[in-house]
C-alpha cells in the first residue's frame, strides 16, 4: 500500500482564506482590528523563525500583530510587568509568549499570568479546564489543527481506536481531551473516539500503536515510529518536527510507514501550517468575544 499524503499546507491555506474573510467582515462590523501581541525572549534561532512566520500570517489575514523582543537576561518580574501591561491594554486581543523561555525564567508563572480571555495558545488552567469540560473558550492550536485536518480530509474518528503517543500539556493531553468529547470542533464524527495515550513509560509500545486505526505521534524523536509499529491501513498523523542536519523530519519514519498506512501527514507541510492557522482563528475569536462582552 502507498499512503495518501494528507496535505496540511493546502488545508491551512484554505482555513487562512476563510479567516481572512471573517476578519474583514468583523472589522467592517465592529470597526476594531484584531491584534496579537507576541513576546520573544532571547535569540533562539528556531523561535525567531516561528515568531516571524506568525507575524507574516497575521498580516496576510488582516490581523494586527506587535512583537515584543526582550533580551535573554530579562527577569521573570520584568516579563510579568510587560504581561500585566498587555493584559490591561484593550486594543490587544491575544497574547502569546514564544516558548521555550530562557532557563532562569519561571515559565509556569509567566503562562499563568496571561489573562485567560487573551490566552490564544489556550495553555492557562482556566482554558484547559473549559476545554476538558467540552465548553472551550479557545482550542489549543496544534491539537485543533490535527482535528481540522482529519475532518477536512474526510477522516472520522467516532467509534474508532485512536492512539496518541505523547502526553505533553501542549499536544498530547489536549488532543486526548478533544478526541474524547462527544462532539469535536467539527462535529460528533470528529471526536467520540476510544482513545489511548502512550508515553515513555508505556510497556510494549508497539502492541499499543498497532491497535490504532488513527495513530497520532507527538514525541520529539526523529523517525521513531516505523512500519512494524503501525496497523495496516491506519491513518498516521505526525506532529513531530525535528531537525536532522539541514533537514526537518517528523517522529514517524515516513518512507517505511507510508508503505503500510492508508494516509499520512508529511513533515514539513503536515500539522505545522495548521498550528499557525489555528492561532489566527483564536485571535479573531478573542476579538469577537471581547466585542460581545462590551455590548
Ligand atoms: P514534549 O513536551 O517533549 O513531550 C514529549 C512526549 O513524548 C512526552 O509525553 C514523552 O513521554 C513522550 N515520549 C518521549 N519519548 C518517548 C518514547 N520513546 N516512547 C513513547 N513516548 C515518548 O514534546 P511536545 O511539545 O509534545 O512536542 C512533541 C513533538 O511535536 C516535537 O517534535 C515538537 O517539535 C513537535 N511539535 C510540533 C508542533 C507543530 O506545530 N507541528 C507543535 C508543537 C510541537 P513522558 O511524558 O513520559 O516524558
Amino acid at each position: 500500500m502507498t499512503a495518501t499524503i494528507l496535505d496540511g499546507k493546502t488545508i491551512a491555506n484554505q482555513i487562512r482564506q476563510e479567516i481572512k474573510t471573517e476578519v474583514s467582515d468583523f472589522v467592517a462590523a465592529a470597526s476594531v482590528v484584531p491584534c496579537l501581541a507576541a513576546i520573544l525572549v532571547g535569540d533562539d534561532p528556531a523561535s525567531q523563525v516561528y515568531v516571524r512566520n506568525k507575524e507574516i500570517a497575521c498580516e496576510k489575514a488582516g490581523i494586527k500583530s506587535e512583537l515584543h523582543r526582550l533580551p535573554t537576561e530579562t527577569s521573570t518580574a520584568e516579563l510579568l510587568g510587560l504581561l500585566h501591561a498587555l493584559n490591561s491594554n484593550d486594543s490587544i486581543h491575544g497574547i502569546l509568549v514564544q516558548l521555550p523561555l530562557p532557563m532562569h525564567i519561571d515559565e509556569r508563572k509567566i503562562l499563568d499570568a496571561i489573562l485567560a480571555a487573551k490566552d490564544v495558545d489556550a495553555f492557562s488552567p482556566e482554558n484547559v479546564g473549559l476545554m476538558s469540560q467540552g465548553r472551550p473558550r479557545f482550542l489549543p492550536c496544534t491539537p485543533h489543527g490535527v482535528m481540522q485536518l482529519l475532518h477536512r480530509c474526510g477522516i472520522e474518528t467516532a467509534s474508532k481506536e485512536v492512539v496518541v503517543v505523547g502526553r505533553s500539556d501542549i499536544v498530547g493531553k489536549p488532543l486526548v481531551s478533544m478526541l474524547l468529547q462527544r462532539s469535536g470542533p467539527c462535529g460528533s464524527s470528529n471526536a467520540n473516539a476510544t482513545v489511548t495515550c502512550a508515553h515513555s513509560n508505556t510497556r510494549d509500545l508497539s502492541s499499543v500503536t498497532t491497535r490504532a486505526e488513527v495513530l497520532i505521534v507527538a514525541i520529539g524523536k526523529p523517525n521513531f515510529v516505523t512500519a512494524e509499529m503501525v496497523k495496516p491501513a491506519a491513518v498516521v498523523i505526525d506532529v513531530g518536527i525535528n531537525r536532522l542536519g539541514n533537514e526537518l523530519v517528523g517522529d514517524v519514519d515516513f518512507q517505511s510507514v507510508s508503505q503500510v498506512a492508508s494516509a499520512i501527514t508529511p513533515v514539513p507541510g503536515g500539522i505545522g501550517p495548521l498550528t499557525i492557522a489555528m492561532l489566527l482563528r483564536n485571535t479573531l475569536e478573542a476579538a469577537k468575544q471581547k466585542m460581545a462582552s462590551c455590548r
